[in-house]
């Protein structure tokens, strides 16, 4: 008989059991004696968790007057230890194993071989099914995978039955439940808690046995098919990235997704009686065992993988294919993702999302600075993310002390409440900055801006009492489209946010789609086959070919600032002529509306960004051009050191505070001397009071950063004198292997400047 054919022949076993009349402890005594019988085994037994503990709920071959009355904790003896890590044990000599624990009463000293799986709900172990037998031997693969199955029937029968309490198996003994500290990298500083989501949630079984195989293998069949489809148009999509690392995962997810190993393990899963989701997850079980067993961190990265694909096809079969935003977020969430694009992000309820733990991710990756301007903490890096935090856990997000605290006890949560306090208080002073103007100690007016992208983020000027919206990124407005923003709305948009800023100036700047800002819509013209998409076609490269494009855009700010001021600054110029072709497209659709008798603005004023280092060497020509001019420093900063901003690995590898960064940003602030320009850095570099004291010190006087540090950013002003800190940068960048953090920070330090 086949492996499938003796399965499947169990499992028509315990159909009939579970169909029958019979009561739930019935039941299982039932269970016991088809899995004995079928695995020749002398024993088998069914622990499940009560009040905590594994309780022998019924015995083939042990001892009967042990039932109910043995019992074991989490951790204890083998089945608490199979409990304990949800994994499988197969031992040849029970007795052997390190944490074996005799039980007397239940007389199995005369048995030799184990082997035991969980029985598994939510990702917890519920309980425990095992069997022994009198001659040493290690089961059979075969046998193994009945046990899998089995237990994965048994999952839905105590449930069903609430034989366990939902509740004790969601948070379980200390050892399942217990905390765990994950660590990461700071994406964007801040404390959040409450509840884990996954982003794209794991999928429930709800029906493990196949009424109709046939139909099964189809779905599971059709299921194969989309998923193939959806890896190999992933190179494109935000949430997966793109370059470098990324392009490593997706060979290895086509890899998987192609493997005819894989799917034929699964059909032959279907033909044993599973469902389609039943038999996914059967093969991802076995799977998770053999890669346990081998001890090699590439090959757990792989394993990881795996997961990933194994719950996109879960998904795609059992149609629960939602991201948590689109179900709609119920608590205060922490979410949980291996990597998010921004208009993903953007889908979350801002009430209710509380932070993003990431296992990816970098510091000015676009998601990063959307979740910055959400004011939502973000901790990257966090590899171990996915295996330790389940779905509905707690978690105590510190992203400025780079953890996360999953399931913590009362008093960590106490602890971690008080800060929450502080942290406030501390916001509440910098509120009370609001309406003092950032004057250095030396007398000096510094302008301190923020950056905003949509029509809620303008509620922080009052708020923070920030100058203005040095960098209003309008291609947000794309990102959370599902189709092109026509002309009308666009208008909308922008009058909306000029009447939120009243008299305050508001940069607009032209859209900067692709690069890791891609949209779905555009796709076609975005060349999908970009090899380094931030070097790519994007920016204004994108907007002067798509004509249409920049004119409508142009039409609906011309429209929009009638009678007031207007600010266009534009993305990514490389060269002179393409400021000059850029502003020509404004200059047409003015001509068009003063012919039309339409109102213009009063004034407009042009600017660029300088994010290209190449237009550096062009400032002679390009400054007269120019009423004022940006520096980009999260694109600029990733090309001058040849970095990509997006890759996770380079994340930690270059330190923005650096001698090359800051001279070559001072030779651009020294290109300007004698022009009237308004020069300003509008990176996330600026929000940063380390980093803004040096951009202090080369001459910057106009920095637009993310509306929650211009508190801090104006209170650092206030202690700035500007003759000191540009002497020390003076001094520090002629000498050859400053480190020019700790040089910042000690100066700081020594001036009681806080720089936390
Ligand atoms: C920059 O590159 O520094 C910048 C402000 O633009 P963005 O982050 O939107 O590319
Ligand atoms: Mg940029």
């Amino acid at each position: 008989m086949t492996a499938a054919a003796s399965a499947r022949q169990i499992l028509t076993r315990l159909h009939e059991v579970m169909a029958s009349r019979l009561h739930a402890q019935g039941k299982l005594d039932q269970v016991v004696e088809i899995i004995g019988e079928c695995l020749s085994s002398e024993v088998c037994s069914i622990y499940l968790l009560r009040e905590g503990m594994l309780e022998l709920y019924a015995t083939r071959g042990l001892n009967k007057t042990a039932v109910h009355v043995t019992r074991m904790a989490i951790g204890e003896g083998l089945t608490g230890t199979i409990a304990d890590n949800v994994e499988t044990l197969n031992l040849a000599e029970a007795k052997a194993h390190p944490d074996f624990s005799y039980r007397p009463e239940t007389g199995e000293d005369k048995f030799h071989s184990f082997a035991g799986v969980p029985i598994v709900y939510r990702e917890r172990a519920v309980g425990v099914l095992c069997v022994q037998h009198v001659d040493p031997r290690r089961y059979e693969e075969v046998e193994i995978e009945a046990l899998q199955t089995t237990a994965m029937v048994l999952s839905e029968l105590i449930t069903n039955a609430e034989l366990v309490d939902e509740e004790e198996a969601l948070s379980l003994s200390p050892q399942q439940s217990g905390t765990q500290t994950l660590s990461g990298l700071t994406l964007v500083r801040g404390l959040g808690a409450g509840v884990a989501a996954y982003h794209q949630p794991r999928v429930q079984i709800t029906q493990v046995m196949a009424d109709d195989i046939e139909a099964e293998r189809q779905r599971v069949y059709r299921a194969f098919d989309k998923m193939r489809e959806q890896i190999d148009g992933l190179t494109n999509q935000a949430d997966f990235g793109v370059g470098g690392e990324h392009e490593e995962v997706l060979e290895t997810y086509k890899m998987f997704a192609y493997d005819e190993g894989w799917s034929r393990r699964i059909n032959e899963a279907i033909d044993s009686g599973l469902t389609a989701e039943a038999a996914i997850e059967r093969v991802q079980q076995h799977t998770r065992m053999r890669m346990r067993e081998i001890d090699d961190p590439l090959l757990a990265d792989r394993m990881h993988d795996l997961e990933d694909l194994a719950n996109r096809l879960l998904r795609i079969v059992s149609g629960q294919i939602g991201t948590a935003a689109q179900q709609g977020l119920r608590n205060d969430t922490i979410l949980i993702a291996r990597n998010l694009g921004p208009a993903e992000l953007l889908e979350y309820d801002r009430r209710r999302l509380k932070g993003v733990i990431l296992e990816e991710g970098s510091l000015t990756a676009h998601v990063v600075i959307v979740a910055r301007a959400m004011g939502v903490p973000v901790l990257g890096r966090a590899s171990r993310a996915r295996s330790t935090i389940r779905e509905g856990d707690e978690i105590l997000l510190d992203a400025t002390a780079a953890t996360a605290t999953v399931r913590p006890s009362g008093q960590m949560a106490d602890a971690f409440a008080q800060r929450f306090a502080k942290s406030k208080e501390r916001q509440a002073a910098y509120a009370e900055l609001r309406d003092v103007e950032p004057f250095t100690r030396c007398g000096t007016r510094v302008t301190v801006m923020m950056n905003a992208g949509l029509r809620d983020d303008m509620s922080a000027l009052a708020m923070t009492g920030a100058d203005g919206v040095g960098l209003f990124r309008t291609e947000f407005q794309f990102l959370v489209s599902a189709t092109l923003p026509q002309r009308e709305r666009q208008l909308k948009l922008y009058r909306d946010v000029l009447d939120a800023a009243g008299d305050k100036p508001v940069i607009f700047r032209t859209v900067d789609i692709g690069g890791d800002k891609s949209v779905p819509y555009l796709a076609s013209d975005i060349a999908d086959n970009d090899e380094n998409p931030a070097m790519g076609w994007r920016a204004l490269r994108l907007a002067l070919t798509r004509e249409g494009l920049m004119k409508a855009q142009a039409r609906a700010l011309l429209e929009a600032a009638a009678g007031r001021s207007l600010y266009v600054m534009f993305p990514m110029v490389s060269e002179v002529w393409e400021f000059d072709a850029a502003k020509k497209v404004f200059d047409e659709q003015l001509e068009f509306l003063r012919s039309k008798k339409k109102m213009v603005p009063e004034q407009i004023h042009f600017g660029a960004m300088l994010e290209v280092p190449a237009l550096a060497e062009m400032l002679d020509l390009l400054v007269p051009r120019l009423s004022f001019l940006s520096i980009g420093t999260n694109d600029l900063t990733q090309f001058l050191f040849a970095a990509d901003r997006g890759n996770p690995a380079l994340a930690e590898r270059y330190d923005w505070l650096s001698p090359p960064i800051f001279r070559f940003l001072r030779r651009v602030v020294q290109g300007t001397v004698g022009s009237n320009i308004d020069l300003g850095v509008c990176g996330e570099m600026g929000g940063r009071r380390l980093e803004a004291l040096a951009l202090l010190g080369i001459g910057v006087r106009r920095l637009s950063i993310t509306p929650a540090a211009v508190g801090p950013i104006k209170e650092l002003v206030r202690k700035v004198d500007l003759a000191e800190i540009t002497d020390a940068m003076n001094q520090w960048l002629s000498e050859p292997g400053v480190n020019l953090r700790e040089a910042l920070a000690h100066w700081a330090a020594e001036r009681e400047i806080e720089t936390e």
